[in-house]
């Protein structure tokens, strides 16, 4: 079989996300509604503890356009950049997640997880902002089309 993976480099984890994303090539991004008092998780749907992201090297060629083609034809998987680093992201939720919104294994939990605060977040932020976000193969193209990119 085909080396598939080649473009994934590592692991992140900066944004929360929720069901009603920005179009691609949108600078903007949802954030939810944090009442503004109290922890912001509080009223957050565990949104960070509902997908995976891992950075990936941005596309040079026809060969690594074609990997990503291939990524965005899978359901529950999207791409986007974001300070310039692109991302591939699956909507998948974490099985250590209770229904309570409580993460099972807190005191055990990876340092992805550790490391990652409601000052970075997505939820209740008005000025997380993504650079352009293409949730299937059509947004990518018209996106590297605008871009000049080789078809
Ligand atoms: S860190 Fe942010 S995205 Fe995660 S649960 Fe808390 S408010 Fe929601
Ligand atoms: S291990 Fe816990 S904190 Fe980390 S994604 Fe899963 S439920 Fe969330």
């Amino acid at each position: 079989m085909a080396q598939r993976t080649r473009a994934v480099k590592k692991t992140s984890r900066k944004r929360g996300k929720d069901a009603s994303r920005t179009p691609a090539g949108s600078t903007g991004a949802k954030t939810g509604v944090w009442s503004g008092s109290g922890t912001k998780c509080v009223d957050c749907e565990a949104l960070c503890c509902k997908y995976i992201s891992v950075e990936i090297d941005a596309p040079e060629d026809q060969e690594s356009v074609d990997h990503l083609r291939w990524f965005l034809y899978h359901d529950k998987v999207s791409i986007y950049i974001q300070d310039g680093q692109w991302h591939l992201c699956v909507d998948v939720r974490c099985k250590q997640l209770k229904d309570d919104k409580k993460c099972r294994i807190h005191y055990d939990k990876p340092d992805i997880c550790k490391g990652h605060g409601t000052d970075e977040c997505e939820f209740g932020n008005p000025d997380f902002k993504l650079d352009a976000e293409f949730k299937d193969w059509d947004d990518l193209r018209t996106y590297l089309k605008r871009q000049g990119f080789p078809q």
